[in-house]
């Protein structure tokens, strides 16, 4: 039987703790906004350090149940969790695109994205296996165990409203774990959404919280989080300052921290490579949520001989196939910016750029004619070490372009920055593909491919874009302890 479909008025106003929806005990509300329009589409709690408070103890008293189930349980649990965010895929993909100004077409994508780490997952749950050791003695028996950390406090970001909690939360569900989530301001409503599903799927209570808050009462939620004893993991997404400032609360208790942070992807286009992929390539990649990726390619480098055929090439493609309309069929649709702060970053890095000498090929302003919050894709040349564009993660759909003349200056280039998360390159010469996929200073590499992320594999960065993997049969450690046992006297 299908389940009624789903709708505004049955989460806007709510958090979630203990499987019922409650108000902040201090009875505040924030606003929740569509990027593409300006318009206020929520009024939703805005919890304090008390409630949240609350919520962990909630989930440690659901912990003590939910990690005595065994794994082929919550595994069904998981399970029919997909199968109910499934069957209501339209109307979470109507909320998540209102709330995070994506096209629907992308939060669509998105919320099928997401689902499968649910049910990536709900697989993986089965197979939370120990080891046995060879012994070095024959009186001893040795055997590894693995057990969930505890509750998991989960801080998330607007860029991928659904998909940044099912990642950490299928994870920490399939290894034993209760999750409290603090979902990011912008985008609070997909996760009350996600709650709705979890409870048609029968998740019991307490196992999965959501504690909304507003950017003022973050901090104060974040350092509770990080020093509560009762919570056994922090993993975060977000911004690489708010993750250093939540690896420094951790440090109090040793408190296990998994962080996904920013990055700065080179896209090292070569010779070689088959250049009207690779601008079919560049232009996926970037163009993907508006450029609101930690996995958007940051800094195009071109080789010499290729370089204005790249851009002549990447520039009309961008005139011809880009549109902000979604009436415009067959054209890739780019939405808002998140916010009025992220489109004065964007357009404060361009205008930088333009200042010290970059040349504009196409865009290089907002896009005020079609909404405050849009802004045209923008081709940059003649970039250079001192502009922002050239260190900065940019958060936005601008491309700019570098030339080099050898595979060594690339490298140099490409992994000249303190970020390691992700990194792209496009050849056809089959050794410098080996050579360079082990020396590129990153966690995740695109060889002739600009869009990589999937369930099976582990996303996660080097450097300061983090601290472990999330995906993949990985993802279940960052939430499970390693047990010796050593059995004596046999
Ligand atoms: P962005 O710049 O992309 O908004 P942030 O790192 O600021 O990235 O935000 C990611 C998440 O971190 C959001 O849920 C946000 O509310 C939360 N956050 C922001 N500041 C803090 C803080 N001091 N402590 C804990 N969480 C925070």
């Amino acid at each position: 039987v299908a389940a009624a479909p789903m709708n505004y008025s049955t989460v806007q106003n709510s958090a979630y703790i203990n499987g019922k929806w409650i108000n902040a005990s201090k009875g505040q509300f924030f606003k929740v906004f569509n990027p593409a329009n300006g318009q206020c589409i929520a009024d939703v709690p805005n919890l304090g350090v008390e409630d949240v408070s609350e919520a962990i103890d909630v989930a440690e008293k659901a912990f003590q149940s939910w990690s005595n189930k065994p794994g082929k349980e919550r595994s069904q649990f998981l399970r029919k969790w997909f199968n109910v965010i499934t069957e209501n895929s339209e109307s979470i993909a109507k909320i998540l695109s209102d709330e995070s100004g994506k096209p629907f077409s992308e939060a669509l994508g998105e919320v099928q994205y997401g689902n499968s780490f649910v049910e990536w997952f709900s697989e993986e749950a089965r197979r939370v296996n120990g080891e046995i050791l060879s012994s070095p003695v024959s009186t001893r028996e040795l055997m590894h165990i693995k057990q969930p950390v505890g509750v998991a406090a989960l801080i998330t970001p607007w860029n991928f409203p659904l998909a940044m909690i099912t990642r950490k939360a299928g994870a920490a569900l399939a290894a034993g774990c209760t999750c409290v989530i603090k979902p990011a301001e912008d985008t609070p409503l997909t996760a009350l959404i996600l709650m709705e599903c979890a409870e048609k799927a029968g998740i019991p209570a307490g196992v999965l919280n959501v504690v909304p808050c507003d950017r003022n009462n973050a901090a104060s939620v974040g350092q509770l989080l990080c020093e509560n004893p009762k919570v056994g993991v922090i993993t975060f997404t977000g911004s690489t300052a708010v993750g250093k400032l939540l690896y420094k609360q951790c440090s109090g208790s040793v408190k296990r921290i998994a962080l996904e942070l920013g990055g700065n992807a080179p896209f090292i286009v070569f010779k070689s490579a088959d250049l009207t992929k690779a601008v079919l390539g560049a232009v996926g990649a970037k163009f993907r949520n508006c450029g609101q990726t930690c996995v958007s390619p940051n800094r195009f480098l071109i080789e010499n001989d290729i370089f204005d055929e790249f851009v002549n090439s990447i520039t009309s493609y961008i005139k011809e196939n880009i549109t902000f309309d979604s009436k415009s069929t067959g054209k890739m649709q780019i939405g808002p910016l998140i916010n009025k702060a992220q489109l004065e970053k964007v357009d404060n890095i361009v205008q930088d750029a333009i200042k010290k000498g970059a040349k504009v090929h196409i865009g290089g302003k907002k896009a005020s004619d079609v909404g405050e919050l849009f802004y045209e894709p923008t081709v940059l040349t003649n970039v250079t070490p001192d502009m922002i564009c050239y260190n900065e993660e940019i958060f936005g759909p601008v491309i700019s372009c570098i030339k080099f003349s050898d595979e060594n200056e690339a490298l140099k280039v490409a992994n000249g920055t303190n970020s390691g998360l992700a990194g792209y390159f496009y050849s056809k010469d089959v050794s410098q593909i080996f050579r360079v996929s082990k020396k590129i200073q990153v966690g995740m590499v695109g060889i002739n491919e600009g869009i990589i992320s999937t369930a099976e594999a582990a996303f996660g960065g080097i450097k300061e874009s983090g601290l472990g993997r999330e995906g993949s049969h990985h993802g279940i450690e960052e939430f499970v302890n390693i047990k010796y046992l050593c059995f004596g006297d046999l």
